[in-house]
């Protein structure tokens, strides 16, 4: 049920060039909500979708993972929040979660797209999930990629698999050159594109050349979950 909140703002950390992690108490309330789920944030008069970037496990506080390029009201106003200042919201709000089949597990990013994805791989990860994972996560540079210690981490797990996929600068472990389809097609070179279940997350350009390419490759539309940053 969408719910009324109060948070206060607790942590702010710079992760790259425009990038802002934000963690939140809860003000006297707990939220529930569904790895990939997002909530409405109240910026002036106006609302901001965010997707909440921690693992449902936490109910008393939550992390938000912003890009602040469009500088529009909603990157303005969170930039600007202090450490204590309070925030208001809606929430929990969308369908782009975790199904349950057996499928092994492609989650395909870009950018501030990482957020749902985050919440999802440390959810299966906490939930000791049996199900194989690989996260493609296309950024510019291996400078404009974060959380490697938590892909680290993840990664350890058996059933885990990451790469950046970088578009400009060098390469180094756990990264390939080019884009998320050119990872794609190195690992269709050995698997099905059918035997996967994909969760794509970026901006819509970007979902949709993704859901095209996926549909060439005659991956059915009932295996594709996204989620659009407009
Ligand atoms: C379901 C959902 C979940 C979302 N989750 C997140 C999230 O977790 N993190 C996050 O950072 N954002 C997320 N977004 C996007 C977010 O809601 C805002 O749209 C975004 O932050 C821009 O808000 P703004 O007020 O700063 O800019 P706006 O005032 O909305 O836009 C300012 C101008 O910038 C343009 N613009 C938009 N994006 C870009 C861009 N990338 N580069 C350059 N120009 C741009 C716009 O077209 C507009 O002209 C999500 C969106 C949706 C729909």
């Amino acid at each position: 049920m969408l719910k009324h909140y109060t948070a206060t703002l607790t942590e702010k950390n710079v992760l790259a060039p425009n990038v802002l992690q934000l963690w939140f108490d809860l003000v006297d309330d707990t939220l529930e909500f569904k790895s990939g789920q997002y909530i409405l944030l109240e910026v002036g008069n106006g609302f901001r979708q965010y997707s909440i970037a921690s693992s449902p496990q936490f109910n008393k506080k939550f992390e938000l993972l912003i890009d602040t390029t469009p500088m529009g009201i909603g990157s303005q106003y969170l930039m600007n929040l202090a450490l204590g200042d309070h925030i208001h919201f809606r929430a929990p709000l969308g369908v782009f979660v975790l199904h349950e089949s057996n499928l092994p597990k492609l989650f395909l990013a870009t950018g501030s797209g990482i957020a749902p994805m985050k919440s999802m791989l440390e959810f299966m990860h906490e939930m000791r999930s049996p199900q194989k994972r690989i996260l493609l996560w296309g950024t510019r540079t291996f400078e404009q990629a974060y959380y490697t210690d938590i892909w680290k981490k993840l990664g350890r797990m058996k059933g885990f698999d990451y790469t950046f996929c970088l578009s400009k600068g060098d390469v180094r472990d756990h990264c390939s050159k080019g884009y998320i389809q050119d990872a794609l097609n190195d690992i269709f070179l050995h698997n099905s594109p059918q035997s996967f279940e994909y969760y794509v997350c970026a901006r819509p350009t970007i979902v949709e050349s993704l859901k095209q390419y996926l549909a060439q490759k005659s991956v059915p539309e009932s295996n594709i979950f996204h989620e659009k940053f407009t």
